[in-house]
């Protein structure tokens, strides 16, 4: 819910919250207590769908804590007392069946290790940008050091890649990359040497 930025004293605060996160209800100052009340009335009668939310502030849910995070917002996810059908719920109000918990902690677990093949990839390339930077500006040394690292990313990438079941990425072919032309790799040089001496 955000205020009407044509309402409000100072526009851009509504309008920047409106840009970053969207509203459900836009409505003047005068609008928001009846509406606020009328949302959560509705949330009380309403109950909860299931494997939908709870009423927001309802207070613990019953039974324990258990010892996995929501997935929905990272908070403590509590399980019913012994007996009880295994459901989970967080105190935001999200609620999860058993067997759709774990199908949801699959999904993270590959999302988050896709994540990490994209972010060792992207560092590698990087490496063997700087590499190949390296080499053509004369510094062999510094060029095998991001070598180094590039061979480092490319195998952690590689062994995630094996342990998702992934073929290995498709490379560029080799001169797709645009690469510095002698003559700028020569002013570089020129630069460089000139900035040392
Ligand atoms: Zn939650």
């Amino acid at each position: 819910m955000v205020q009407d930025p044509q309402d409000a004293r100072y526009g851009e605060m509504p309008q920047n919250a409106l840009d970053t996160a969207g509203a459900d209800h836009l409505v003047s100052i005068d609008a928001m207590a009846p509406l606020l009340s009328a949302l959560a009335r509705d949330h009380v009668e309403g109950g909860v769908p299931p494997g939908g939310k709870r009423g927001m502030g309802s207070g613990c849910p019953p039974g324990a804590p258990s010892p996995f995070a929501c997935p929905d917002c990272g908070g403590v996810l509590w399980q019913p007392p012994a007996g009880e059908p295994l459901r989970f719920e967080c105190r935001t109000g999200h609620g999860f069946a058993s067997d759709s918990l774990a199908r949801v902690q699959e999904e993270r677990a590959e999302e988050a290790l896709w994540a990490a093949i994209r972010s060792l990839e992207e560092t590698a390339a990087m490496a063997r940008r700087l590499e190949r930077r390296a080499h053509e500006g004369g510094s062999r040394r510094t060029g095998q050091r991001f070598g180094e690292r590039a061979r480092e990313h490319e195998a952690r990438a590689a062994m995630l890649r094996r342990l998702v079941g992934a073929p290995p990425p498709t490379l560029p072919a080799p001169g797709s990359e645009p690469r510095a032309s002698p003559a700028r790799a020569a002013r570089r040089n020129g630069v460089r040497r000139a900035a040392r001496g």
